[in-house]
This record gives C-alpha cells, structure tokens and sequence, in this order.
C-alpha cells in the first residue's frame, strides 16, 4: 500500500516534486540496514516507508509534520541514518531525510558554540572548530554521523567522553518541531537569550526528549541546536597524506598515545580521574581482551540501567558468567586450595590468547614458556626475564594436546582459527 495521492500532493506542494519520492527502488534502499535482521522479523530490511521527504528548513519541516497529521501519517526524521533507529517502524510511515539540512549557521568562538543543522556531519564541525581553536566531541561511531541526531536524539557516547562529557551533555539551545507541528525552543533560546546555554533561564526540556538514551526519532524533528565546543591547541588544519583508502595524518607534537596498566579497577579510575581532572589526557579507551564479551555487556548494563555507574564496573565483570569462564579454563586446579585466588588473580587484568600449531608444539611452548617458578626457569625463558613469581603466573601453556584442545574450545570458535594442515605444507619434506 502507497500513501494516498491527496497526502502525496500535499507533501510535494511543501517540497517540490524534486524533493520527494515514492519510487519502490529508493522506498526498499532506504529500508535496507545491515542491523535490521537482529529485530525478531529477521529481515535485513526495515518497515518500508510510504514516501522519502526531503525538507530545507524549518517552516517545511513543520509543514510536513502538519500534512502528516492531517492524513494521520507517522514520520521520522534520519540526519545521517547510522543505524536502523532512523527507519519508520511501520509501514508507509513518511521518511523524512534531513540531507538538505548541513549548514553550520554559527560558530561563536568567543563562547564556545557552534549552532548546527542535523545533517552537517562532526568531521566537518570538527575542521571548522579547529580552524578558530575549537575542539568537538565525537561519538564512537565516527565524524560521518550527525552531532544532531547525537545531542538531541540518540545516544551519544564515544572515547573523548570523559574529557568532553556525551552528546546531551553538550547540547545547548534547540529548536524543536513538535509531534504536533508547534515549534520549541529549549534552553536560553527558548527566552530570547540566545543559544549559550541549556539549562534556564529559558526552559530547558533536554530531559524530556533526552532521557538515558534519546527518544530516537520518536518525538517530532530537531531542526537546528547549539553544541559546546572545546579548546583545541592543535594545527588548524592537519594535513593528509596519501590517497583514500590509503591516507593518513601525521599527528602533531601536542598529540601522543601512551598503553597505561594499572594491576586494579581502583588503580584505572583514580588515574583517569587525575588525567582527565588535569587537562592532559583527551582520549582513554580500555580493552579487556580476555573477557570482551562479558565488558560489553557490562557497559550495557551500565548505561540501561540508572542504578549503575563506571564504579560498579568490577563488580559486574566478575558476575558468574565470567567467573565460570575462568574456572572452566583452570578446571584442572579446580580441587587444589589456591583456586580460589587463582580465578581472582585472572580476572583482574587483560590476558591476550593464541593458538599455536606445529610439530611437537606443546613441549616446544612450554620450553619457552620456562619453569613456573622464574628463578628455577632457564636463562631466555618468558618467566625467568619477565614473571614476578610462581603465584601470579605471567603466561600459562597448555600441558597436553587433550588439555589444549579443551582450553581452545574455551576462548575460540572454530571460525577463528586458521590450520597449517590446510596447506600441508608442514607435513611436506624440505626439499
Ligand atoms: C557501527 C555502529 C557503531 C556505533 N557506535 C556508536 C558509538 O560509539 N557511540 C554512540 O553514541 N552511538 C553509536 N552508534 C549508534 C548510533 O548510530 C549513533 O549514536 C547515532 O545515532 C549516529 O547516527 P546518526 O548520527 O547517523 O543519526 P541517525 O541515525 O540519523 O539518527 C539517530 C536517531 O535519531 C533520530 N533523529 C535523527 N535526526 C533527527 C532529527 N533531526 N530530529 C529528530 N530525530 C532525529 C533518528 O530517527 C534515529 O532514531 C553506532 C551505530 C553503528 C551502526
């Protein structure tokens, strides 16, 4: 089913006929997302739209939200559309696409500002920001998405956050067409004072569009918002070297990266805290390589549910899954008395594992692994240059073919792991 006609009229009244389509083809590409197939229809497409809108301001935008509501049409507004929470959830809703809407309209360098509509991109906020000593928050998924969409409506997380807080947190004035085609406007925009900031003396409503994690295109269209920007010390411009896909920058010398361990939770927070409180550090990202899976859920845990925080972060890693883990890996101990320590000890910092193949490859590893104990280990050996003791073991191998084939099962798919065997060549005699 199409929209009606009368409906479609009235939209390209408001658009012109060059700015909306119903074609099937376009209808389905927009639908399309690669994440689609998780929802329980296992489609790799989206409810299909009835039309593509693409308005240029803010006087169509509300046009369209009034036509919508008069033929009692659902739309939903994609600035860069990352992701399937752009896509209408029901059939022959109206996808609005805010692609016509990339202008930056203000940069205020004095207070540090840039007024934005939702499809100007962070990449290129961010090189217009550096040009005038500014810095913007970015999001995890990258400066092709929409700092917009972030603020005002969806998530907002990355790797700067904790020098330059999440996409709410840096949202300043908005203008806000509403469900009902009236337009808001939140913040010290919202009494006339301008776009500084976001919490009074105007209204500031970022709490009821906001909440933990946006209203994801749920709540009418944002049309234009202020972002906080931040110092930046750096070049105005850095330049490229190279061709896409190939290309690179060089960094300049006020940027550095530095791999920090810390041997506790406790250790990591109160360092970052210091770092960050400092000015100094800009971006922390941490990798528990051993237990990724169970990090992920940890963080999703942590920004669902209101009652947790970073804080509760070891607690959380080491719930049952992970400590089962643990122990189903170090099985062979299980009966001897310092299990338990050995299972904390292992869960307190990141481990990397390999699968190595060959002829005699069990004995070959554990003869450069060493002797457990360093001291009683051979010159050359692992734990004789690098293990502090025979307790906290910097390296563990495994000691039969049976116990390696257990431990793989333990931490790999099949899919991820490669076979000289395939090639023969090692079965092969030299030549
Ligand atoms: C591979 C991948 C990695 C990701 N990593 C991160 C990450 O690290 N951090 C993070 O925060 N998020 C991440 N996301 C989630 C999400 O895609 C982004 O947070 C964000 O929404 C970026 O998408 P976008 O800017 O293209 O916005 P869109 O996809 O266009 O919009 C996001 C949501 O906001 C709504 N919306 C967009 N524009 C408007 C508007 N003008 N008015 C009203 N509603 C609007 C949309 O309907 C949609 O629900 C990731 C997504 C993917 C696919």
């Amino acid at each position: 089913m199409a929209i009606p006609g009368e409906a479609y009229k009235a939209l390209e009244d408001i658009v012109g006929e060059e700015n909306i389509t119903d074609e099937p083809a376009t209808l389905d590409a927009y639908a399309y997302q690669f994440w689609a197939e998780f929802r329980q229809e296992g489609s790799k497409f989206m409810p299909r739209a009835g039309a593509v809108v693409l308005p240029k301001d803010t006087e169509e935008v509300q046009a369209i939200v009034r036509a919508c509501n008069r033929y009692k049409l659902k739309c939903k507004a994609s600035s860069t559309g990352w992701g399937l929470h752009a896509a209408p959830l029901v059939e022959d809703a109206i996808q609005l696409d805010m692609r016509r809407m990339d202008r930056i309209i203000e940069i205020d360098e004095k207070n540090m500002y840039a007024v934005i509509e939702p499809c100007v991109i962070g990449n290129t906020l961010q090189a217009e920001a550096m040009k005038v000593g500014l810095n913007t928050h970015m999001i995890g998924a990258g400066g092709s998405c929409s700092p917009l969409a972030s603020a005002t409506s969806f998530y907002g997380i990355g790797p700067d956050s904790l020098f330059m807080g999440t996409s709410p947190e840096n949202l300043l004035g908005a203008e806000w067409v509403m469900p009902n085609g009236d337009i808001l406007r939140t913040g010290s925009l919202g009494s006339g004072g301008g776009w500084f900031c976001g919490d009074g003396p105007g209204p500031s409503l970022r709490g009821v569009f906001r909440g933990a994690i946006g209203h994801a295109g749920g709540l009418g269209v944002f049309t234009k918002c202020a972002i906080k920007l931040y110092p930046w010390t750096g070049p105005a411009i850095m330049p490229i070297e190279g061709k896409p896909p190939l290309y690179t920058t060089p960094l300049p010398s006020i940027i550095r990266g530095h791999t920090i361990t810390w041997s506790n939770w406790d250790g990591y927070r109160d360092a970052l805290w210091k770092i960050f409180d400092n000015d100094i550090g800009y971006i922390a990202h941490r990798q528990f390589i051993m237990f990724g899976n169970e990090l992920q859920g940890a963080a999703l845990q942590i920004v669902t549910d209101p009652a947790k925080t970073i804080d509760d972060l070891e607690e959380i890693v080491s719930k049952p899954e992970t400590q089962k883990l643990s122990e189903e890996l170090y099985r062979s101990h299980k009966d001897k008395n310092f299990f338990p320590g050995l299972i904390e000890f292992m869960l307190t910092a990141p481990s990397v594992a390999l699968v190595a193949e060959g002829k005699g490859v069990v004995q070959r590893v554990r003869e450069l692994i060493g002797e457990r104990v360093p001291e009683e280990a051979d010159p050359g050996t692992i734990r004789r240059e690098y293990a502090s003791d025979g307790r906290r073991n910097i390296v563990h191998g495994s000691d039969s073919p049976g116990s390696a084939r257990r431990e793989i099962e333990c931490l790999f798919s099949s899919q991820e792991l490669y076979s000289y065997q395939d090639n023969r060549w090692l079965e092969s005699e030299p030549g």
